[in-house]
């Protein structure tokens, strides 16, 4: 980093300072988020969680309310056991640093290479829709702001459940409307302009109603839909966020 941005970094962190917000992921405690995303008119219209322009950035790493929100969730409230075998589609960065420092059983990260974009030496390039790995393989998957990507977003589901033990667990979250109920999608739409103007980005295929918890379970998930942001108002997450907790059931 430039001298000079290292002392405008110094001062947006002084200035910032205080004691409402923790990040998890940094340690720096601030008196408010950066505003982050951009609004768009069907992000609004469609009150989407997990997207648009919002106060949700650390000042100091970068990270976002979702992340955090998944942090609280995966390390403190599930606090997650080291002997299990962890999938984790798409990692998001500092998330992802936590899993690999918390020496688990196998902690695989994946996602589908693009030339444009270059991914750390531990992710693998993995399609979700052809997970290359036998069935009931892993305890966890982690697959978050995906499925919204994927036109058959039901055999990437089906290939989630299909890579899970029975009993096994996944989080699945995507943007979703909260006062939608039914799932807006047009697959003939493949203008990225178009696509940003009805699903909230160039490259969505759609944007979830309150239906998606059907979707999940179709494809024989249990799914329990959790809200802990009142206990993790410190690390500035969405009150409006949950999370999407995703089990196998054990048949056996
Ligand atoms: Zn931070």
């Amino acid at each position: 980093m430039k001298i000079l941005e290292r002392i405008k970094k110094r001062l947006t962190l002084f200035s910032h300072s205080g004691s409402t917000y923790h990040c998890p992921f940094c340690g720096y405690n601030s008196k408010d988020l950066e505003v982050v995303g951009h609004n768009l008119p069907v992000l609004i219209e469609k009150h989407v969680i997990g997207g648009g322009r919002r106060a949700a950035g650390c000042y100091k790493c970068n990270s976002r309310d979702r992340e955090r929100l998944l942090y609280a969730f995966i390390i403190k409230e599930l606090n997650l056991p080291k002997e299990i075998t962890v999938l984790h589609i798409a990692p998001e960065p500092k998330l992802s640093k936590i899993l690999l420092d918390h020496n688990l059983k196998e902690y695989i990260c994946g996602d589908l290479f693009t030339e444009s974009y270059h991914y750390p030496e531990h992710v693998k390039n993995i399609n979700v829709l052809d997970i290359p790995y036998e069935n009931e393989y892993f305890d966890m998957v982690i697959c978050n702001h995906v499925l919204e990507h994927i036109p058959d977003d039901t055999k990437a589901m089906k290939e989630i459940s299909r890579v899970l033990k029975r009993g096994g667990q996944a989080i699945l979250q995507v943007p979703i409307s909260k006062n939608s109920i039914q799932t807006h999608e047009d697959f003939t739409i493949s203008d990225p302009q178009k696509r940003k103007e009805l699903f909230g980005q160039f490259d969505h295929v759609r944007i979830y109603g309150q239906d998606y918890v059907t979707r999940l379970e179709n494809v024989g998930f249990v799914v329990e839909r959790v809200n802990i942001s009142n206990k993790y108002k410190k690390f500035g997450v969405n009150p409006e966020e949950d999370i999407f907790f995703c089990k196998k059931e054990n048949l056996n």
